[in-house]
């Protein structure tokens, strides 16, 4: 099977799809390779959905030690949502855990006979795009994924590690996470803390992007002024239009127009909704909402696209990767044309990659 040419390769923001293809015992046994019901994102659902590739994101989930489950953590009411506050992970478990993920990525590569690589410059995701090759980002979300010393960065980056989300909804040793919670402001509490400053100046050293979703509104603003890089958000969405504190309000879009960044529209149905329900039934025109929202906001040239796939609830009418052929139709409808498309599509994903990357 090979890609469809009637709309352009998609680079996405965010992906989960490392940690739930390892998460077996849970329903979840299946392969990369093969077609499944399962999640949202293999092989041939990339084909079918003109999905590119993106940031394959390594996250250490809670620690089963730490006595928090996702499972329990929700609480929905008419009003929107809280998730019970989770707790910062032990380091040598985060670490333990971010050894695992990463090494999964590599096997996943070495197993797919040439369709997915690992990629460390914007030159090999064209090189990809234009192969039929899955590109794979190395992405870490939490930096605990470190340990507790921004020093080690060096070596995750010698691996192939290009993108760094500072935290989780969580704290850690370098920042504080928003706990997901609607409707509320996403300052929820302190900046960097020192060495959360050091591993600034360490991604710009190595080229390494930061990227910015999930953290709370000091430290976000802590990494505006701290950082030379383009400011990035992979997986969020616009506060205006659904106040979740994952989300980004007014002042935040404004900075990353100014840095010439980018923000990577989030599909899950939490984060898209005024009314912070948690339904299946979300219709793509409200993820096109967002896209509108952030484009008068941001310019055409600093929105893509942050699918969370393998990570959270997505609209039933969009399913899975194979289902964005879909979101293109209804973007068309709402009348973007070929050029705008390519953009949201990868161009400019591609763009800042090349201003972030050393
Ligand atoms: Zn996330």
């Amino acid at each position: 099977m090979t890609y469809r040419t009637d709309y352009p390769r998609i680079f996405d923001g965010h992906n989960d799809t490392v940690l739930n293809l390892s998460m077996k015992g849970r329903g979840r046994n299946r392969t990369f390779f093969e077609r499944s019901d399962i999640g949202h994102l293999d092989l041939p659902r990339a084909r079918e959905g003109n999905f590119g590739g993106g940031f394959f994101a390594c996250f250490a989930p809670p620690d089963p030690k730490g006595g928090w489950t996702e499972d329990d953590a929700l609480v929905q009411s008419e009003g929107g949502y809280v998730v019970t506050d989770s707790p910062a992970l032990r380091p040598e478990y985060a670490l333990m855990s971010a050894e695992r993920l990463t090494d999964k990525l590599f096997e996943l590569e070495a197993e797919s006979e040439g369709t997915l690589k690992v990629v460390r410059s914007v030159g090999e995701i064209e090189g990809c795009l234009a192969n039929e090759t899955i590109a794979a980002i190395l992405h870490f979300e939490g930096a605990e994924n470190l340990g507790d010393e921004p020093g080690s960065l060096e070596g995750f980056y010698r691996r192939g590690l290009r993108s760094l989300g500072f935290v989780w909804s969580r704290p850690n040793a370098y920042a504080n996470g928003v706990p997901f919670r609607f409707p509320a402001s996403p300052d929820t509490g302190a900046g960097l803390t020192e060495k959360g400053r050091e591993l600034v100046r360490e991604c710009n050293r190595l080229g390494v992007l930061i990227d910015l979703s999930h953290l709370n509104e000091r430290g976000f603003w802590d990494v505006a002024r701290l950082s030379d890089a383009p400011l990035v958000a992979t997986h969020s969405n616009a506060h205006a239009l659904c106040p979740s504190t994952r989300n980004l309000t007014d002042e935040q879009l404004a900075a990353i127009r100014d840095s010439d960044g980018i923000v990577g529209v989030n599909f899950a149905v939490g984060f898209l909704r005024k009314d912070g329900a948690y339904r299946k039934d979300t219709p793509l025109s409200v993820v096109v909402d967002h896209v509108d929202y952030l484009v008068e906001k941001l310019g055409i040239e600093r929105v893509g696209f942050g699918s969370d796939f393998d990570g959270a609830m997505m609209p039933i009418e969009l399913r899975d990767a194979s289902g964005l052929p879909r979101l293109m139709d209804a973007l068309r409808e709402r009348g973007y044309g070929d050029a705008e498309l390519g953009k949201l599509a990868h161009e400019n994903w591609l763009r800042v990659l090349r201003e972030t990357w050393k």
